[in-house]
């Protein structure tokens, strides 16, 4: 579903990735985890063309997305457009439109990016509200929700488009503690009642230890470790890794 070969990006003189090769499956459920400054979120923007690779080829379901030589400039392509609405992305800090009620927010691709008639897409959104627990909050305006319901609301509004891949770039990492798990719960149920492919930035170590399939580790733009969270967590053969746990656990 998704295939990255040979990728670097370099800001400047800065390296961020590093001639990484990485894939994921279809269906899988992928943790990414690693320092800060790894390059794990960049992965997650160039999936979203938010970011262009500096070079290498980027694939995702079968379309080419990135395939880029050093020096040679991005352009916009026809795989690119049908990759952005297959893909849905819920950022660290929720990002949505703030002078939109939860409904509207959700409603909004669905109506103005795939022309659904509104009726059809409201239903559709109050479904997803009310799989992520909000439906008495649909008239409500982000600024009078708690931020872990505005994350899922962000959830509910990235899973609109019905997406073949969902990104979560440390969904929780701008929560307070007492709201992580809400949010945790419903990003756990899609996991384990949906066949979309998901990829993971976390921190939360216990919790990608639960739902992924796979868990990989980043350090300096590369994958360093990659494997099933029984071996990462309990017996990583990377020594970078059991540092990086021991810190982190
Ligand atoms: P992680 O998600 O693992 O914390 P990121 O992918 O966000 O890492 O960032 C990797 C490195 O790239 C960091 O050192 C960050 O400062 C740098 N970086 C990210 N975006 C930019 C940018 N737009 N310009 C310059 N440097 C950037």
């Amino acid at each position: 579903m998704i295939s990255f070969s040979n990728v670097t990006k370099a800001f400047g003189q800065h390296v961020v990735l590093n001639e990484l090769d990485f894939t994921v499956a279809p269906g899988e459920k992928v943790s990414i985890i690693g320092p800060s400054g790894s390059g794990k979120t960049t992965i997650l923007r160039i999936l979203m063309t938010l970011e262009s690779p500096t070079s290498g080829q980027v694939r995702v379901d079968g379309d080419e997305l990135w395939n880029l030589r050093a020096g040679q400039k991005p352009r916009e392509t026809a795989a690119m457009r049908r990759t952005r609405s297959r893909i849905g992305m819920v950022f660290q800090q929720f990002n949505l439109f703030p002078h939109m009620t939860a409904l509207e927010n959700v409603i909004e691709a669905p109506v103005h990016v795939q022309g659904k008639p509104k009726a059809e897409a409201t239903s559709s959104a109050m479904e997803l509200l009310e799989m992520v627990g909000l439906s008495e909050h649909a008239r409500k305006r982000p600024g009078q929700l708690s931020g872990g319901q505005q994350q899922r609301v962000a959830i509910a509004r990235a899973m609109a488009l019905q997406p073949r891949v969902m990104l979560f770039d440390e969904p929780t990492s701008a929560l307070d503690p007492e709201l992580v798990g809400g949010v945790l719960n419903v990003i756990r149920d899609l996991a384990h009642s949906t066949d979309m492919t998901m990829l993971l930035v976390t921190h939360e170590m216990r919790f990608a230890q639960e739902i992924s399939d796979r868990v990989v580790m980043f350090d300096h733009g590369a994958a360093i470790e990659d494997g099933p969270p029984s071996q990462i967590f309990g017996n990583p053969t990377q020594e970078r890794t059991r540092q990086f746990l021991h810190a982190v656990l």
